[in-house]
Formats: structure tokens, C-alpha cells, sequence
């Protein structure tokens, strides 16, 4: 498998409000069976955020992904920039616990932006 990605970049609607952020490109990924989705919010149920994220690098390391794909701005899956939790559209410079933990691990993380530039 190459790739692991934010579910809801594919067209899943798992976000908080219960909408999708479909990408195209990610979606045919998927489709292609190049890519696993995973959505460390829904692994979480209302565990704490740090259980969900542990449950994503199983995935990644289980599946040995050369690459993860996540979804920008999520204080879950945000690689560089997320939102600050006050639901007030402010973002702060920072990573995702996910993407954090991906990448203290080894992983390549990426946005569904970076991802877009490689094309
Ligand atoms: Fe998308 Fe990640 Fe939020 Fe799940 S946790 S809805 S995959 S951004």
C-alpha cells in the first residue's frame, strides 16, 4: 500500500459537522486501491486524542505506507497550520496530534495540499 489518507478527503462525512472535504485526486487514490483511508477522529470515539492517533500508526506501519496524506487545519490530521478549538475559523501554526506522531515515527506526512503540488 502506498498511501494512508484523511478519510474525509476522499468523500467520507466524518468531519465535526458532519460533512466531507472530497478531493478528487485522494478519492481516485482510493478508488485505485493505492490508498487506505482512516479517520483517527471516528477510531477515537471519546477516547482521548493521543489513543486514535497510536491506532493510525498501527495502520500505517501495518500496511507500510511510503506516505500519508492528511487532511490540513484538523487538530487531528493538520501538518502544518490547524485550527485553534474555539470553532471561530482561527488557525495557528502547529500539527495535528496524528500527523505529529506519524512523523516522530518516521512517516512522511503530508497535506492534501502538498499532495497536490507533486502531481
Ligand atoms: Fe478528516 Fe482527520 Fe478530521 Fe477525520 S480526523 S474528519 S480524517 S480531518
Amino acid at each position: 500500500m502506498k498511501y494512508l489518507v484523511s478519510s474525509c478527503l476522499a468523500g467520507v462525512a466524518c468531519r465535526y459537522n458532519g460533512t466531507a472535504s472530497l478531493d478528487a485526486k485522494i478519492q481516485e487514490l482510493v478508488e485505485q486501491e493505492q490508498a487506505k483511508m482512516v479517520c483517527p477522529e471516528l477510531l477515537g470515539g471519546f477516547s482521548t486524542p493521543r489513543e486514535p492517533a497510536y491506532q493510525t500508526l498501527e495502520w500505517a506501519q501495518k500496511l507500510d505506507v511510503t506516505c500519508v496524506v492528511l487532511k490540513e487545519f484538523s487538530p487531528s490530521c493538520g501538518t502544518q497550520m490547524i485550527y485553534d478549538g474555539n470553532f471561530a475559523n482561527h488557525k495557528v501554526v502547529g500539527e495535528g496530534v496524528t500527523s505529529a506522531l506519524l512523523r516522530q515515527e518516521g512517516f512522511t506526512v503530508i497535506s492534501e495540499n502538498e499532495f497536490m503540488e507533486q502531481l
